[in-house]
């Protein structure tokens, strides 16, 4: 390709909203431009880098046995509602109306159209089991789509879903998986962690994540120091911490103006760990929004994932006081006893000692506070730093990272849904065993410049790069340093190699910022030096050059 010919707007100016790397240089050196929130336009070289990662993905996934389909973007409101999710979905689900007043969706995942694929065509275990697989465009109407590509509003995923006659060859295949998203990302060159992920309502450990290791990251990741332990923090667990308080009657105490743990804490002259801290939630849920509390140690935070999961709602959001008060709870000294409303306990609070809680009651507390029995127990607390591996007994610590891919043991709840059976060895039907496995294609463009960036613009890697070298024509009004030029283009091309040229009439200086901005691994400068019949090789990463005779460019490549 020509420079002179090709649409590569690069610019000086950063878009206003953007923060990070990925997103400043993609826009700056004219990979992607933003239309509107969340929605992007790719531009020839964006195109080129997204073709190039969903090649790396296709062919690891078609060497693992997986087969690519294409479905609909648009998909029937009615499939959305056998599963169960038209109700569950909220409002990152676009939902669109045809000119027959016909419902449908624009496709933020594909479980329900998958199996609607499979059911009736795949009715015997004989055929299974079977992954299939798209890459495609996906959309989320996001609450705050931000980051550029990183969490756009359409964007494209790859989605494979897996099909098997049990659970045990449906973990063999999750395990085929995680070991071909791993070369994948490898491939890319990216510096990645498979983390115990949240499973959601169903538990269990079925569900890994690919996190990219980066500052930027949005989500919390749990490390151990020592040992291979990791997760995201919304599945993270601990050593549980082990204290010891004097014990002793239970009694309520007057506790003027103590709303916060802090105040309740110094108030008492009492460490906050003898405390317990309580969150009041409103849980939306399928059937009906209910009101709930968790209880964690005073020196804990709640971890809200694990919340939604123990409270089975499908998320939670903010109480005002007015509806705290609807339901009989005292903002700031919410308790444990005479309490009206759903409540869950964490499981560490289930350790016999006493406790400070609030007594239900404007200005007061409980002292020595037992749990009683009967509550409901749950994982609810957030790991933090410092906190005591399981595993190892090591320090945990906490890093960032960018989900990029997300791997989960999905069992029977949308073949049973959707009534999708085969006929196993011995004539019965039964609900296929699924799989299910993305990754965000378009969020590891933004992911691998996280990764590979300097001051002066991205670094592609390998396997990612537009093209792989571009030749940087010095004085492009010169004669000899044209003629070499096109020679060495002429040559790199026939040669495979995927090569650019910077043709254009600009200055020297202007050609390399751009080559700089863009990131192409390596680049040629043809120069002065061609008199002698040298020109040079420029590493993008190290700024490292190499002089080299022209007639032996090529074997570089
Ligand atoms: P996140 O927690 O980042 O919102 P998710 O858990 O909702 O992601 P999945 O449903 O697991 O995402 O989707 C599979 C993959 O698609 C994710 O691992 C991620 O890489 C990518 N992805 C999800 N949402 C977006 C988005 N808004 N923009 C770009 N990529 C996305
Ligand atoms: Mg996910």
């Amino acid at each position: 390709m020509r420079f002179s010919r090709s649409f590569i707007p690069t610019t000086k100016e950063a878009p206003k909203e953007a923060t990070l790397p990925s997103h400043i240089y993609l826009t700056r050196a004219g990979f992607i431009t933003q239309v509107s929130a969340g929605l992007y336009d790719l531009m020839p070289l964006g195109k080129r880098v997204l073709d190039k990662v969903r090649n790396v993905v296709k062919e690891e996934l078609d060497k693992a046995g997986c087969e690519e389909v294409i479905l609909p973007f648009v998909t029937p409101m009615e499939l959305w509602e056998e599963s169960g999710r038209a109700s569950k979905m909220g409002q990152e689900l676009l939902r669109i109306k045809d000119r027959k007043n016909g419902d449908f969706v624009l496709s933020p995942t594909n479980e329900e159209a998958m199996v609607d694929l499979v059911r009736g065509r795949i009715t015997s275990y004989k055929n299974l089991p079977l992954n299939l697989y798209q890459i495609n465009t996906k959309f989320r109407d996001e609450a705050r789509p931000r980051f550029g590509l990183m969490r756009g509003r359409e964007f494209l995923m790859k989605d494979g879903y897996s099909f098997h006659k049990d659970t045990e060859d449906m973990v063999r295949e999750f395990n085929l998986i995680k070991d071909t998203y791993s070369k994948i990302f490898t491939r890319l060159g990216l510096d990645f962690r498979i983390v115990d992920a949240d499973s959601g309502a169903i538990g269990g450990s079925g569900s890994k994540e690919f996190m990219v290791l980066a500052d930027s990251g949005e989500d919390t990741i749990v490390v151990c120091s020592q040992c291979e332990y990791a997760a995201n923090l919304e599945a993270a667990v601990r050593t549980p911490k082990k204290y010891e308080f004097e014990i002793g009657v239970e009694e309520e105490v007057h506790t003027p103006n103590t709303k916060t743990i802090e105040e309740v804490s110094n108030f008492l002259n009492i460490s906050k760990e003898q405390t317990i801290k309580a969150v009041v939630k409103k849980a939306l849920c399928d059937e009906e929004d209910k009101v709930v509390v968790f209880f964690v140690r005073g020196s804990d935070e709640l971890e809200e994932t694990k919340a939604t999961n123990a409270a089975g709602a499908n998320e939670l959001v903010d109480i005002s006081e007015e509806e705290m008060e609807k339901a009989g709870i005292v903002a700031g000294y919410v308790g444990g006893n005479d309490l009206e409303v759903e409540a869950y306990y964490d499981n560490e609070l289930n350790d016999g000692n006493c406790y400070v809680i609030g007594a239900n009651k404007a200005d007061y507390h409980i002292k020595n506070f037992k749990v009683p029995e009967g509550v409901t127990f749950k994982d609810l607390n957030a790991v933090q730093e410092g906190d005591i591996c399981s595993c190892c007994g090591k320090e945990l610590i906490y890093k960032k990272g960018i989900e990029v891919g997300h791997i989960f043991q999905l069992g029977t709840k949308y073949s049973e849904s959707l009534g999708a059976n085969f006929l196993d060895e011995n004539g019965k039907s039964r609900a296929f065993v699924m799989g299910t496995y993305g990754i965000g294609v378009s969020r590891l463009l933004a992911a691998i410049i996280e990764q590979h960036h300097d001051d002066r613009g991205c670094i592609w890697t390998e396997e990612s790069a537009p093209y792989a070298v571009s030749i940087i024509v010095g004085n492009s009004k010169n004669e000899q340093q044209r003629e070499a030029g096109e020679k060495i283009y002429k040559e790199l091309q026939g040669i495979g190699v995927e090569v650019i040229i910077d043709d254009r009439k600009d200055r020297f200086g202007f050609k390399m910022k751009d080559f700089e901005l863009i990131g192409f691994p390596k680049g040629i400068i043809v120069g002065k030096n061609i008199e002698d019949g040298i020109v040079e090789i420029v590493d993008r990463k190290t700024g490292e050059k190499t002089e080299v005779k022209l007639e032996e460019v090529c074997q570089q490549f």
